[in-house]
């Protein structure tokens, strides 16, 4: 089992590209962003509560994004399915007489997480808490009019609160900027940092991911 950040501003594909990952891989894909739109969507307490925080472009309270990490990991190592795909899967493996008892604990693919110096600490602390540990950390770089631009982009088809205005968008990457660019140093100092140039098409992207990744999985 392998644990892999992806790092990148907003809008640098972190979702996209760790979604395609995720698919090719069949890695565990843990994005806090979607955890928290879904709370919201689902209108629970904790939704109610960073709902205002994530249209404005604000970051959530680090306790907050570590209690959905925690709960998760605790799914993934406990072997329970990730989604109704991975539901579909295990139902056919015992269907074909498979031990799904067995089955390998997938690896895990962070997206938007984590965001702060404070989170990483965190991270680990619940790590070192399961006997696991952070293999790599990969940046996807893109200069800042681009993401500006694939942030309109997005906003023009995905109905998300804080893509669709100007301010918000400057402030998320303020947010960025001063409180999430330093966790790049963090990892760097640690030798965890690889980084990739994410300025071209999804595809170019995706095939140096997709290389790296072979690489880091090769051993699992
Ligand atoms: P994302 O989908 O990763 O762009 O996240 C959307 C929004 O969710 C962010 O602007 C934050 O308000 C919140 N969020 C997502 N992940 C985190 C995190 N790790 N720490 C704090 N806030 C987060």
């Amino acid at each position: 089992m392998k644990n892999i950040v992806l790092y990148g501003a907003p809008g640098a594909g972190k979702g996209t590209q760790a979604a395609l990952l995720a698919e090719k891989f069949n890695l565990m894909h843990l994005s806090t962003g979607e955890m928290l739109r879904a709370e919201v969507a689902q209108g629970t307490s904790l939704g109610q509560r960073v709902k205002g925080i994530m249209e404005r472009g604000d970051l959530v309270g680090d306790d907050i994004v570590l209690s959905l990490i925690d709960k998760a990991l605790t799914a993934n190592l406990a072997g329970e399915p990730r989604d109704e795909w991975d539901e579909h899967r295990r139902q056919r493996a015992i269907e074909n007489g498979q031990n799904v008892a067995e089955r390998k604990v997938p690896s895990i693919i962070f997206d938007g997480f984590p965001r702060t110096v404070q989170q990483a600490q965190m991270l680990e602390f619940v790590f070192s808490r399961r006997q696991m540990r952070l293999d790599a950390v990969i940046s996807i770089d893109v200069n800042r009019d681009e993401l500006i631009r694939r942030i309109h982009e997005r906003a023009a088809i995905s109905n998300r609160a804080d893509d669709n205005d100007d301010a918000t968008i400057r402030h998320r990457l303020e947010e960025y900027e001063e409180k999430t660019h330093p966790v790049l140093e963090y990892y760097k100092v640690s030798g965890l940092l690889v980084s990739i140039d994410g300025g071209g098409e999804i595809s170019e992207t995706n095939t140096r991911l997709c290389s790296l990744m072979e690489h880091l999985l090769r051993d699992e």
